[in-house]
């Protein structure tokens, strides 16, 4: 049989950079607990193989829904476990139970939910509070109330307070949802968790139990235009391909659809084996960075489903089978998103499932 030769793109994960950052988000914290945010199959970056990195140096971990709950458990993972979104329905009760899963609960619907808990059964949850985000819980003049009815249901082992900041990572910073917040939290003997990766970087203020950083584990910096590595972050996934074509333009000629990129000069185009469907942004209007042969140059016109262009210019030694870096070690994500107008986070979440995945 002849072996398949597959396309040359691949994503690496550093599984030592992951728990780096795992640690040095908790050293910024002062030491607090950290849940190690993982929800959307950890940003990307595969749930179970960050579970593996971090499940013995992780406080707790906290993801989404029932699903990831139970693959953390089953994988063996000890720690505490939240749910962000709490409950979906009164069905989910028993499998927290089982699986001692931590609902946030954000709405009254969710408290009576918990009351089709076992008899005998304890479950600790949370308590989100609507601090001025407007997603999910409930505003401070609901949570008296709402923790009373917590408290007062026999399975209700203990429950921690919860917020989320809207402007932890720009100028408005949390101070304004923190103030709503501060005398329930001064009266409060349990545990809260308020801090997101910004808050935990830039916002000491917001002392707390336990800090919730997500995009700082996988080296990502939460602060437009500031490099996640001043903060001592590693990048963690690194995409890579190779130049699978190479194009000599000349002035006037025009390359990918809709002729985009008009070469103003005689040009050399590189052929790159990555495309939207890998989870590269199709829109980057100006370019967006690249490294080929591990240095920089910039990509030129539309951004197929399986292949993009950019120019060789000032990369004479670059040809067919050279390596591309698309996003990683020695060009952070941060760059590539801004080029594309959006976020690492995003660009993480997107890797698209036909892109084959190594450890190191
Ligand atoms: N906590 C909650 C409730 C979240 O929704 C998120 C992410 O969206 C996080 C923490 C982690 O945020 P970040 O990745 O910015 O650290």
């Amino acid at each position: 049989a002849h072996p398949l030769v597959s396309r040359p793109i691949h994503a690496r994960i550093d599984l030592s950079a992951l728990r780096h950052n795992y640690l040095q988000a908790r050293r910024r914290a002062s030491g607090t607990r950290a849940f190690a945010v993982v929800k959307a199959d950890a940003y990307g970056h595969g749930l179970l193989r960050a579970a593996r990195a971090l499940g013995d140096v992780a406080d707790g971990f906290a993801l989404l829904d029932l699903a990831e709950g139970v693959a953390l458990r089953d994988a063996g993972i000890r720690q505490p476990i939240v749910l962000l979104e709490g409950l979906f329905a009164a069905s989910d009760v028993a499998v927290c139970v089982d699986y001692d899963l931590r609902p946030a609960i954000h709405c009254f619907d969710q408290i009576a939910m918990l009351r089709s808990m076992p008899a005998g059964a304890r479950l600790s949850v949370g308590l989100k509070i609507n601090s001025g985000m407007n997603r999910l819980g409930f505003t401070p003049d609901q949570v008296p109330r709402a923790l009373a009815e917590l408290q007062a249901l026999p399975g209700v082992a203990a429950v921690m307070l919860m917020s989320h900041f809207a402007n932890a990572d720009d100028p408005r910073g949390v101070d304004w949802q923190y103030q709503r917040m501060a005398a329930l939290l001064a009266d409060y003997p349990g545990e809260v968790s308020l801090a997101n990766s910004a808050a935990i970087l830039r916002h000491t203020q917001v002392r707390c139990d336990w800090v919730r950083p997500g995009i700082v584990l996988y080296g990502g910096s939460p602060f437009a235009g500031e490099r996640a590595a001043s903060f001592g972050l590693r990048p963690v996934m690194t995409l890579q391909s190779r130049l699978i074509g190479v194009q000599e333009v000349l002035p006037g000629d025009r390359v990918g659809y809709g002729g985009l990129f008009e070469a103003t000069q005689a040009t050399r185009i590189g052929v790159v084996a990555c495309g939207y469907a890998d989870g590269y942004p199709r829109h980057v209007p100006g370019g967006s960075p690249i490294l080929v042969n591990g240095q920089r140059t910039v990509t030129v016109g539309r951004v197929s489903m399986d292949m993009m262009a950019c120019d060789l210019s000032a990369i004479p030694d670059a040809g067919i089978g050279s390596e591309v870096t698309l996003w990683g070690e020695g060009l952070p994500a941060d760059e590539v998103a801004a080029a594309a107008g959006t976020i690492s986070y995003e660009l993480f979440c997107s890797l698209a499932r036909r892109v084959p995945v190594s450890e190191c």
